[in-house]
Formats: C-alpha cells, structure tokens, sequence
C-alpha cells in the first residue's frame, strides 16, 4: 500500500459518525455542548445555544433561519477527541420538526438516543427511533438529568423496551436521583464513581472513583444506598441481557448510561465507552452491491439541500456524506443522476457555529458543497470514471395535508415551479388528485412549521401568494403493488383518499389509523408501505 493510501486509511479508521437524537428538552443541545467541549472545538459550554431562543412567530423565513441558528445553518459539526474524528450530525426538533431529521439519519453510522429521566420515552422519540430500527443502526441511551428528581431506572428501561421494541443492556447504574444522587456504578470496570456538579465550562469533574469492594462504600454514599446496589447489581448481573456486541451493531440491543448532561457527570465515561463501541464508517449499499469506506475513489451521496443561507446570493447548499475515499477541494465528480461531471468548489464544514472552506475530508465526514440547483436528495456523486448509485433514501411519510391554490391564476407557472423546486429540496412533498392534474395540488409535511415556510417562500422567492387549506388527513401510505390491484377500485372506507404523487405512483389518505388496517382487510392483494421510494 503507498504512503498516502495509508494515511488516508488512518483517517477514515480514526471517523465516527453519529445522529443525536432526542425529544424536546430532553438535553440534546447541553450534552452536544459538552461533547464539543472535551473536544475543545469551543472553548466554553453554551456557545451552540444560539438556537434555543426560538419563538418562532413565523413571519420571516430568513428569521426563522437566525433563530434556529445552529440546528438549520449547521448539519454536522466536527471535533476530534482521544484519537478520534467525530461527526456529530444534528437533528432539529420542535415543531421545524421535518424531513430533514430523518433523512439525517441515513448519513449516520449510529445514533445517540437522549431521554430525560423524568420523563423516559416521548412522542418525538419514537417516530426517530423508529428509523434508526429501520436502518439496523447502533443505539446508543443516555438518559440523562439524574441530578433531578427521576423515575425508577428499571421502569425507564422497561419502557424503552417495551415502547421502542428493543432490548437494553445498562453499562452504569445510577445511586439514588435527585437531592440524593450519590454517583452511578460502572457494571464493567466495577467501580462507583461519585457525583460531582461541574457547572458552565468547566471540564474536570470533581469526583471520586472507588472499587465497589473497597471497605469505605458505606461512608461514601450510604449504608442504605450501598444495600440497595448490591440488590441492583445482583438483579441486573441476573437479569438483565449480556452487552453482546453483536447485538449492538445490527440495533437489537442498546447501551444505557445515566447522568447528568447539565453538571457534565457521566459524559465522558459516555463517549469514552461509545468511541469503543461505535465502529469506523461502515460500507454503503449501492443498486449493485456495496462500497467500502476504504476503497481510494471517492464517493458520497446528498442527503439534505438547504436553500437561502445568505439572502443576497439565494444559493443552496447540498449536504453530503463522504461514503468512501477521500474528498480535495476542487476534485472532478461525476454527478451520476445528472450525467455530469462537475467539480467541487467551495466545499465547506462546521465546526460550532463556524463554516469554513476544507481542503479534504475523509469517508464518514459530512461537507456541504454550493449547489446551482442541480441536485437532489439521494443523488451519488462519485470518481468521475466511475457510476454507480447508492440506494435512494426513503420519502417519509407526511402526517398533516393541505390542498394549496393560487390566488391569481395567471401565475401558474411560477406557482408551479415554485412548489417543485421547495419539493426538491425536501421541505414539502407534493401530490394531486388520482383523477387530474396539477389544477390544484395536495402538499405533505412532516412538521406543521413547514406549511408556513412555504407560504413565506411562494409569496417572497416566487412572487406567488396562496391559499391553503388545511385537509384532515393524518395518515398516508403508498400501494406498493399498483400492477397487481386496480388502485381505482379498491375497497376503501368512509375516511379513505385516493392521490398520487408527481411519477404517478398511487397513495392512499387516511383520516383515522384504524382505517389502515381495515383496507388491508378488505382488500387482501393490497400491499401498503408507510415509506415511498426516492
Ligand atoms: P434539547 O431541546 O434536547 O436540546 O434540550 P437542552 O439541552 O436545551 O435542555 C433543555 C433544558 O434542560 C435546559 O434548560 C437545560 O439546561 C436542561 N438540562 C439539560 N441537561 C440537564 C441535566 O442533566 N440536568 C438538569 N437538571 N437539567 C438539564
């Protein structure tokens, strides 16, 4: 192997690259701050706060953009911790709750899944998790705030098992909650380490690590916490499954770790454990066969498009994941589903709330490259010999439906090109009627926040002002057999409609879930599937 083959090896061996994900408030943003912070990519926690000042009176989209600062400027941000290069990929959540997340997902080798310990699993938790299940990804628990008050662990864990339909293994166990947490038990170095608050920047936490054989346990944190734990060891050493790693990579089994984000307790033991964990990039699916992180040419495919960065310049920007190979400044591609070559210019990656120009980057890095308007989500880009194509990425089902028309009809054309191109970037998805065409079009979003954008951008980018009117439907899912049913004549309930999207590819609306099950049943040859092709 030549010299630079082996260096560009060592990079992508030294890559992680994982999703954070979480329900609002749960602690997503303060424990990518302390991340960030061992990584000393900023120097003090607090800095990637930017966003959290979201009120979001929805009456400029580039607002919108400032306020959200970080999580919509920002796909990735890179730090490098004990050896390692790590990308964190950053899913926005509140109600600008989109697409975007979970497609977010599919550039990421594992997730990190935070649950307040108050609260365990919520809403927002299971439609993310969900996906990570989809793709056979590593998840990785912390469920976090145990300087507060906090439900029973064993209670947490049963529920993500049970609600989130996989199984958990604890790596630490906490000691009490709350005005009483005492610190949390290592179940594998065997050691009790106490807590201490670290407050703001500070990076060292005070705490003692002690052996939990040592003779001093009673007067460290108790005589009764120390009986309780023994219980616990023994129950969970009994009970609980093995940490088989195995298990761990194909997303059947979870890591648990408890702490506290906000006083810096247990983060680093977290992202000590989970850089072992966690493997290198892994290969990508292609139509035909698999790409190998390692293999010299380069490759990566378009996960997220963003539009309007900078006001003045109306550009875009098109986010990809390097899949293999090493990327330089200025290198010729070939842009498979364009049938081009194009060159890479100005490509930039983000450190905190800084874009800066990159000269090269390795499989596993994300970098976001100016866009003219010619890609798609999932497109592949690769060596400029090459053309291959990685698998698409799932359209994901919309939960809230509008129908949108515009208000003078002379503006057709820009109406719909308007439409199209936000399609394209992902924020909305469009569809009409089974029976016409484009007279009036049906639109998808994931997150309600998304058909206020749209009405922003018509009225400000395209000139176009719309009405929209919301539909009640909460439900989609597309045939997946169209050739062998007449979608025409399906068995339909009370609450069911029939649409298509832009290929003609047949969907089906519904109002109530139940109503899901009940076509299936009228309609034995039926196939319904809640993710679409790309
Ligand atoms: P996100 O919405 O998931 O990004 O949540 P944030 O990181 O912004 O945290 C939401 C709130 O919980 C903020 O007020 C944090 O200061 C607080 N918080 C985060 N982690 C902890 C923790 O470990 N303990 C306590 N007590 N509060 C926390």
């Amino acid at each position: 192997m030549s010299q630079i083959d082996n260096q560009m090896t060592e990079e992508i061996k030294k890559r992680r690259t994982f999703a954070i994900i979480s329900h609002p408030d749960a602690g997503k943003t303060t424990l990518t701050e302390k991340f960030l912070l061992y990584g000393g990519a900023i120097n003090l926690a607090g800095t990637v706060k930017g966003r959290k000042a979201a009120k979001h009176a929805v009456s400029d989209w580039m607002e919108i953009e400032k306020e959200r600062g970080i999580s919509v400027t920002s796909s990735a941000m890179q730090f490098n911790y004990d050896g390692f290069c790590i990308n964190i990929l950053d899913t926005p959540g509140h109600q600008d709750f989109s697409e975007d997340t979970y497609r977010t997902l599919m550039a990421a080798d594992s997730a990190v899944m935070v649950i307040d310990g108050s609260k365990g699993v919520e809403a927002q938790t299971i439609k993310l998790f969900k996906v990570c299940v989809m793709r056979h990804i590593p998840i990785f628990t912390f469920i976090n705030k145990f300087d507060r008050e906090a439900r029973d662990p064993y209670e947490l864990l049963d529920e993500i098992e049970e609600v989130l339909g996989i199984r958990t293994c604890p790596v630490n166990w906490p000691i009490g909650c709350g005005k009483s947490f005492k610190g949390v038990y290592d179940r594998f170095s065997k050691k009790i380490t106490t807590f201490t608050a670290a407050m703001g920047g500070a990076k060292e936490v005070d705490s003692q690590e002690f052996d939990v054989d040592c003779a001093d346990v009673d007067s460290l944190i108790g005589q009764d916490y120390h009986q309780q734990l023994r219980d616990d060891i023994e129950l969970l050493d009994g009970a609980s499954d093995e940490l088989d790693m195995e298990r761990v990579r194909i997303g059947d089994l979870s890591p648990v770790f408890f702490g506290s984000a906000l006083t810096n307790f247990g983060v680093e033991t977290f992202l000590e454990h989970f850089l072992k964990m966690t493997t290198p990039p892994l290969s990508r699916k292609t139509l035909d066969g698999k790409i190998d992180p390692f293999r010299p040419d380069f490759s990566a495919f378009v996960f997220k498009i963003q539009a309007n960065m900078n006001k003045a310049h109306r550009d875009r920007i098109a986010f990809m994941r390097i899949c293999s190979g090493k990327f330089e400044a200025g290198m010729e591609v070939n842009h498979v589903q364009g049938g081009k070559k194009i060159r890479l210019t100005q490509p930039q990656q983000l450190m905190a709330q800084d874009r800066k120009i990159v000269e090269e980057a390795y499989a596993g890095d994300i970098i976001g490259i100016f866009d003219p308007g010619i890609f798609a989500i999932g497109d592949t880009l690769c060596a400029s010999n090459e053309k291959f194509q990685f698998e698409g990425i799932p359209t994901f089902a919309p939960e809230h439906f509008a129908r949108v028309r515009q208000v003078d009809t002379m503006k057709r054309k820009q109406f719909i090109k308007g439409v199209n191109q936000i399609a394209q970037e992902g924020a909305i998805q469009i569809f009409q009627e089974f029976n016409s065409g484009m007279e009036e079009i049906i639109v998808g979003v994931v997150g309600v926040l998304q058909f206020e954008v749209l009405t922003y951008r018509l009225r400000n980018e395209y000139n176009v002002e719309v009405i929209l009117e919301k539909l009640p439907f909460e439900h989609i899912r597309w045939v997946e057999n169209p050739g062998e049913v007449d979608v025409a004549r399906i068995q339909g309930t009370s609450d069911m409609k029939r649409i298509k999207d832009l290929k003609n590819n047949p969907l089906l609306l519904f109002i109530n879930s139940w109503s899901v099950g009940m076509v299936l049943d009228r309609n034995p040859a039926l196939k319904l599937s809640e993710f679409g092709r790309a």
